[in-house]
């Protein structure tokens, strides 16, 4: 049996976030993850390209992994832009009237990932368990204790869940969560293409179909498009030539021809919300705690806010000499974090409902709410905002 301060399963961003949070609080922390060490080390392309907002770049930079991201893969995205089906009206987000120059920053997932790993590297008082899951937890008042499909058996006085969405210490640990299949995948994939797109990122909302343009370094974007499972599955099976004609056309040729620049990687359409955020001597975080549907691009922006939020409460009562894993303690992470994440979910929610509904009232709708929010300019401001979490 070895004896930790924290029990964290799930290197992911926000476990690895969480964990480097925890560096210099003079704790011991575990970390469990059923991935190899290489793969931790040397994460490979997941096809995500992660909008990161202003305060996750300052999170990142705070936590020592900003300066550890190559510059080159850093895109910058400056505005976006939303359409609906064969209208020919956009309605831009921008940021007139804001400090910035660009709503945020485009990194591929895997290099986030990288990047957090190699900021923990000899961190003290840090022990990973790679390549080996967490098999069964058991939670008492007196502490927590996590054993790994090793055998091996870890003891602390908090654990935390930041395996996934579909987290299975959630579910070990009693915690219901609304899981909503939508029946939709996503097909990711990287395309050059021939016209420019000056780092705007567009999302358009056609009849059936949902594709967004993310606007990576050159001529160069990140085409994420979203259809019943069937119809996606049969698309990642086209040769490159043809996947490629096809997201040409499905984007309306907007920015030229495309040209595949990898494979296409699928991602099924679901999301999440835990019921409760903490247990007894338990916490979750990231796409445990909340899955976003990725439209609005929260979901790692979120999952790194659950992380710094703990991460604060914990080093703050271990410096106070409390217990980190006081129910009170557990409360205030949680109150905190539910009021950040509700507004989100539920406008990403009301995003989702209105524009990929498409029974006629609500195709007639869309038209009219997207002209009458074009002359809100506050509205549109707060969304910018929104975009940037500032
Ligand atoms: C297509 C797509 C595009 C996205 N785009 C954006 C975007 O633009 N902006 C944005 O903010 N968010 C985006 N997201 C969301 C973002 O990727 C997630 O919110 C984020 O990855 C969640 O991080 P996490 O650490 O909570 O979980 P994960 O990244 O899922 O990591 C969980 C980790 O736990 C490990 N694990 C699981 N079970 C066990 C176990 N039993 N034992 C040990 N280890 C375990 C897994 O191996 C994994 O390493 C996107 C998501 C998708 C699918």
């Amino acid at each position: 049996m070895m004896e930790y301060d924290v029990i964290v399963v799930g290197a992911g961003p926000a476990g690895l976030a969480l964990v480097r949070g925890l560096g210099g609080t003079g704790l011991s922390v575990a970390l469990v993850e059923r991935q190899s060490l290489t793969a931790l080390a040397d994460p490979g392309c997941d096809g995500r390209e992660i909008a990161l907002t202003h305060r996750s770049i300052e999170t990142l930079r705070a936590l020592g992994a900003w300066a550890l991201i190559t510059p080159a893969a850093v895109s910058t995205l400056r505005s976006a832009s939303v359409l609906d089906g064969t209208s020919s009206f956009e309605l831009p987000f921008g940021t007139e009237g804001l400090r910035e120059d660009h709503l945020g920053k485009l990194v591929a997932n895997h290099h986030i990932r990288r990047a957090l790993f190699a900021a923990t590297a000899g961190q003290a008082g840090l022990t990973v368990f790679a390549g080996t899951g967490m098999a069964a937890i058991s939670t008492a008042r007196a502490g927590a204790s996590v054993t790994l499909e090793d055998g091996r058996i870890l003891r602390g006085r908090l654990l935390v869940a930041a395996d996934s969405r579909f987290s299975d210490v959630r579910a070990r640990l009693g915690i219901a969560a609304r899981v909503n299949r939508l029946g939709r995948s996503m097909l990711l994939a990287e395309v050059e293409h021939d016209r420019d797109h000056h780092g705007v990122a567009t999302e358009w909302f056609g009849h059936g179909q949902t594709i967004a343009l993310l606007p990576l370094t050159g001529r160069r974007s990140s085409v994420v498009l979203t259809l019943a499972e069937d119809m996606i599955a049969r698309l990642a099976a086209r040769s490159p030539a043809a996947l490629s004609d096809e997201l040409t056309r499905r984007s309306g040729e907007r920015l030229g021809t495309m040209r595949m620049m990898g494979r296409p990687y699928v991602y099924p359409l679901a999301t999440t919300w835990s019921e409760h955020f903490a247990a007894t001597r338990a916490a979750l975080i990231g796409d445990a705690a909340v899955g976003m549907h990725p439209v609005t691009a929260h979901g790692f922006n979120l999952g790194l806010r659950s992380a710094v939020s703990l991460a604060g409460l914990v080093a703050r009562g271990a410096a106070q000499g409390r217990d980190i894993g006081a129910p009170s303690l557990l409360l205030r992470y949680e109150s905190g974090h539910r009021l950040a994440a509700a507004p989100l979910f539920a406008a990403t929610g009301f995003i989702v409902r209105a524009y990929t509904d498409d029974h006629l009232p609500a195709r007639l709708a869309r038209p009219v709410l997207l002209r009458a929010a074009g002359h809100m300019s506050p509205l549109r401001k707060g969304v910018s905002r929104m975009l940037m979490q500032r």
